[in-house]
């Protein structure tokens, strides 16, 4: 099982090296954890990831961070095609894709992210699977470092989680595209995450808003041992 924290756009370089020290005591031997921070708070840490990267490594690029500033904190993972970054900050299919590459010839753990809006699963898991092909374009599903994380966007923090069926028909069908570990992610909390961890072919959460108190996200990491 592998559970992840993004912490999005939240917590400083303080509270997060705070934070990494209250996971020192937990025992991780059946659970796999990530943590990826904003940059401001990228440590170096097993634990952590970056939440993007741009694929290069230096350059030309105000406001970005490459594969140079990554090195600086030996930090060997990254997520990538979140869908805040896909619908907010209007991240193409082929540049996501461009970063894949980039990072998987660097020998990056990847994250990488899928999903549709709800007007897309009101139609139905044919028009879902189609969606989430089209953000499979360019993309290994081979890679060995590949962790894949669907997260519907339409229950990404709005406290409305998949139900059970959507997730299982989902994983399933994922499942058959791809051998790698496949996260579930939107709106995981404390009440729901053993529900979801015991989901046929769901291999681990990403959890947003629940993971940022830590006493929470230890408990989760409890849950899915
Ligand atoms: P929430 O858990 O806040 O819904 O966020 C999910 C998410 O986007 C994790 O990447």
């Amino acid at each position: 099982m592998i559970v992840a924290a993004n912490f999005k756009m939240h917590k400083t370089r303080k509270e997060t090296i705070e934070y990494l020290k209250e996971l020192e005591n937990v025992e991780f031997t059946r659970v796999k954890v990530a943590v990826f921070p904003p940059f401001s708070a990228l440590v170096e840490n097993d634990l952590i990831g970056a939440q993007n990267a741009y694929p290069a490594q230096n350059g030309a690029y105000t406001g970005e961070i490459g594969l140079e500033q990554l090195n600086e904190f030996n930090i060997k993972r990254v997520l990538l095609g979140h869908s805040e970054r896909r619908h907010i900050l209007n991240e193409s299919q082929e540049f996501i894709a461009k970063k894949f590459d980039f990072y998987k010839k660097e020998g990056f753990e990847i994250f990488y992210c899928v999903g549709e809006p709800l007007e897309v699963r009101k139609q139905g898991i044919k028009a879902v699977m189609e969606y989430i092909k089209s953000q499979f374009e360019g993309i290994d599903l081979e890679y060995e470092k590949l962790i894949i994380a669907y997260e519907p966007v339409w229950a990404i923090g709005t406290g409305v989680s998949a139900t059970t069926e959507e997730i299982k028909e989902t994983h399933e069908e994922i499942r058959k595209l791809t051998s790698a570990p496949i996260l579930y992610g939107g709106s995981v909390k404390l009440n729901n995450i053993s529900e979801i961890l015991d989901i046929p072919n769901v291999d681990g959460v990403l959890v947003g808003s629940a993971s940022l108190d830590v006493n929470t996200f230890k408990e989760m990491i409890n849950k899915a041992k």
